[in-house]
């Protein structure tokens, strides 16, 4: 069996070896049991059923939550020459009665289906006349309320199971899943006792790093034109954000998007394929963006504005470097986003559970003021508690942390607020510490007070960052539903009275280690030519670059220089299908740029 498995997998997929935990699974449905696979995002949770449908007799059924999902699997197993296809709302009358009969006569090795069918009849219909070798569930936690994408058509999946007329293996796969959830999971698909494999949290390919930018946007462009080739998503708060965001970037010649709720269905669907198909090299966005995108060469994520818990941050993080090549996420953090967000939990409905989310958001800030490892933070988040102390691949391991100690700064903000008498916002406490004459100012005879003018000597901006950091600090509390009005709280006055200090932490990031010795030197040159050709190849095909080749496949032809059929196989992401469907027009690049440095020698 493990020949079979291990054949197909270099047959079909070109890769050589399985990833932790993949094979274990396979061989569990194999045998015939039901598996409940917890992998991160990027693991490789496909393959563990696309190998044993190849395997196998019969058709997999394939219930997957999102259309694009669908589609993306679907061309890249047919560009492997496997044959798949998918049912959903995107078909017409036609396309579906002639899939509909394929999948009678069992011509597909797997078959892509949108939940919602399940509550059609006719649909039953089709299910029960054919042979089903095994139903996967993928994104499998959609099936409960506890997690943050409940579709309720999931619920029908142990329905339709147990109307089939022989029961296939079941397997369901996730990413994200708390104990709730894969309760949820295992009773709700009704798994008959399944083998559960939970792999790591860990994503050794992606380094973090948390950025503290005097100006946001001018770091943001500094990296995006040091990484111009590169797809990458940068996740902004709010729409307004994404709007500006892009047209600067825009204006400042990098080729750039955006997505929002805001914007028409085929705006949104128009530039998210854009993005997809490496039209735009960046795409800037609010969170709405990022579910069930497949791309597998996202080269960074960078969230330009701090999100509001670490699930939410890891899930975004998470969409970068799924070929398992390295990625950067990046965290741009003002401590000004923290009142963003304390606004939001603030004017959240009454049957939120604020305790939480300020316990949530606190993590978050956690993540972004801790000067140990980043990893270490994100996988004890998530229950890991035996990762190492330093993992050497993240800002804090790397960087250089400087403290700037601001106790007297603090104590200036805060005796003004007290002297002001705890009724402002921090407009107003601004302009008294700088000591600015207005009108206003005058009238309430502020002019007259001993902090005001207390920091004329510094910047507007670092005078409300200072405050803003005392927010998130919590030694100023927020109160007032109309606009936010600072109020001291017991910190507050710990700290007035001299009893604690207060650092500001900055890291001031080193360059990052280069690549280590063993790892091959690669040409950038050929690397783009065959970045190009994929291009050409991918907009042929009207298929998305990434499903062609991964990053991770052009990669290995610039260190392996195959020029013949035999040593392109041993290329990872090569089979023999698309061997001999593009191999020679990438083996022509290869050859020219062999014979043309040659040339230059
Ligand atoms: P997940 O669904 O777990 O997020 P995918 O199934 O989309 O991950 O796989 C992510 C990427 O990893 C894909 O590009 C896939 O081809 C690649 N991959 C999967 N298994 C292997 C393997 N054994 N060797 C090399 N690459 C693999
Ligand atoms: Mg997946
Ligand atoms: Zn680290």
């Amino acid at each position: 069996m493990k020949d079979k498995t291990i054949h197909i997998l270099k047959e079909y997929f070109g890769y050589s070896d399985f990833r932790a935990g993949q094979e274990r699974i396979i061989d569990e449905i194999l045998c015939g049991h039901d598996v409940l696979g917890i992998m991160p995002t990027g693991a490789g949770k496909s393959l563990c059923f696309q190998v044993p449908a190849l395997a196998l007799e019969g058709t997999a059924i394939v219930i997957s939550p999102l259309i694009s999902l669908m589609k993306d699997q679907v061309d890249t197993l047919n560009e492997m020459g496997i044959k798949a296809a998918f049912i959903n709302s995107s078909l017409n009358l036609q396309e579906y009665r002639n899939i509909s009969i394929k999948a009678q006569n069992g011509e597909y090795k797997l078959l892509y289906i949108a939940p919602e069918r399940l509550e059609t009849e006719g649909f039953w219909e089709l299910l029960s006349q054919m042979n089903i070798s095994i139903i996967a569930i993928d994104e499998a936690h959609c099936i409960s309320e506890w997690g943050h994408d409940f579709r309720p058509s999931y619920t029908k999946i142990a329905d339709m199971i147990a109307r089939l007329p022989r029961r296939p293996v079941v397997a369901a796969l996730t990413a994200t899943a708390t104990i709730q959830v894969k309760h949820d999971i295992v009773r709700l698909l009704m798994l008959q006792k399944p083998y559960v494999l939970v792999t790591g949290f860990d994503r050794e390919n992606l380094y973090f790093e948390v950025n503290k930018p005097t100006n946001k946007f001018d770091s943001l462009l500094k990296y995006i034109k040091k990484n111009v080739t590169n797809s990458g998503i940068v996740y902004c708060s709010t729409r307004k954000t994404v709007e500006s965001v892009c047209e600067k970037l825009n204006e400042h010649g990098i080729s750039a998007t955006r997505y929002h709720a805001g914007l028409t269905d085929g705006e949104r669907i128009a530039n998210q394929e854009a993005f997809i198909f490496d039209k735009v090299q960046v795409i800037v966005a609010t969170n709405a963006f990022g579910m069930g995108i497949d791309k597998s060469n996202t080269r960074y994520v960078i969230h330009y504005n701090m999100p509001k818990t670490m699930e939410n941050y890891y899930q975004e993080a998470g969409r970068a470097g799924r070929d398992g090549e390295k990625a950067d996420c990046m965290l741009f953090y003002r401590a000004g986003d923290i009142i963003t967000n304390k606004l939001l939990i603030e004017n959240s409905g009454s049957n939120v559970d604020k305790t939480n989310e300020y316990k949530k958001l606190q993590e978050m800030v956690d993540y972004c003021n801790t000067d140990s490892c980043l990893r270490k933070y994100i996988l004890n988040y998530f229950g890991e508690d035996d990762s190492p102390n330093a993992c050497d691949n993240c800002g804090n391991c790397i960087g250089n942390i400087e403290r700037t100690d601001i106790t007297t700064e603090a104590q200036k903000v805060l005796s003004c607020i007290k002297r002001t008498g705890e009724r402002f916002g921090s407009g107003i406490i601004t302009d008294v510490l700088k000591g600015s004459y207005s009108e206003k100012l005058r009238a309430l005879g502020f002019d007259k007070l001993t902090t005001f003018g207390l920091m004329k000597d510094y910047s507007k901006e670092t005078v409300k960052e200072i405050i803003a950091y005392l927010i998130a600090e919590s030694f100023i509390d927020i109160k007032g539903d109309k606009y936010p009005i600072l109020v001291l709280n017991a910190k507050a006055y710990s700290l007035l009275k001299g009893d604690s200090e207060l650092y500001i932490k900055r890291i001031i990031t080193k360059e990052k280690p280069k690549a280590k010795k063993s790892e091959h030197k690669i040409s950038n040159d050929l690397f783009e030519r065959l970045r190009v050709l994929r291009k050409v190849i991918a907009d042929e095909q009207k298929v998305p670059p990434f499903i062609i080749f991964s990053d991770t496949t052009l990669k290995d032809m610039c260190s392996k220089l195959p020029v013949t059929g035999d040593a392109m196989l041993t290329v990872t992401g090569v089979g023999t299908f698309k061997l001999e469907k593009y191999g020679d027009r990438f083996m022509e690049v290869i050859n020219y740029h062999i014979s043309s440095n040659r040339v230059t020698l």
